[in-house]
C-alpha cells in the first residue's frame, strides 16, 4: 500500500467487457499502483499483474494474479 496515495474518489472505470462501473478507489489504485481488490503494490514484476480496465484520462488499473483468479 502507497501510504502517500490512499485519498478515496470516485472514478468510473471502464472494464474489459465494456462495462462502465463506478468505483470509490484510492488514488494508487486509480494510477495503476496498486490491486483493485487487496491493494497490493505493483511492483517490477509486472505480470504478477493482469489490466481489468482503464479510466478515461487517469489509466489503467489493475488486479493481481491472486485476486483475479489466475495463477495458483
Ligand atoms: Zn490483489
Amino acid at each position: 500500500m502507497i501510504s502517500s496515495k490512499q485519498t478515496v474518489s470516485t472514478y468510473a472505470v471502464m472494464l474489459g467487457g465494456g462495462t462502465l462501473e463506478t468505483m470509490e478507489l484510492s488514488a494508487a489504485q486509480a494510477e495503476g499502483f496498486e490491486c483493485l481488490i487487496c491493494k497490493a503494490q505493483c511492483s517490477t514484476g509486472a505480470e504478477a499483474f493482469v489490466p481489468v480496465g482503464r479510466i478515461p484520462s487517469v489509466g489503467s488499473v489493475f488486479q493481481c494474479v491472486a485476486c483475479s483468479g489466475g495463477a495458483r
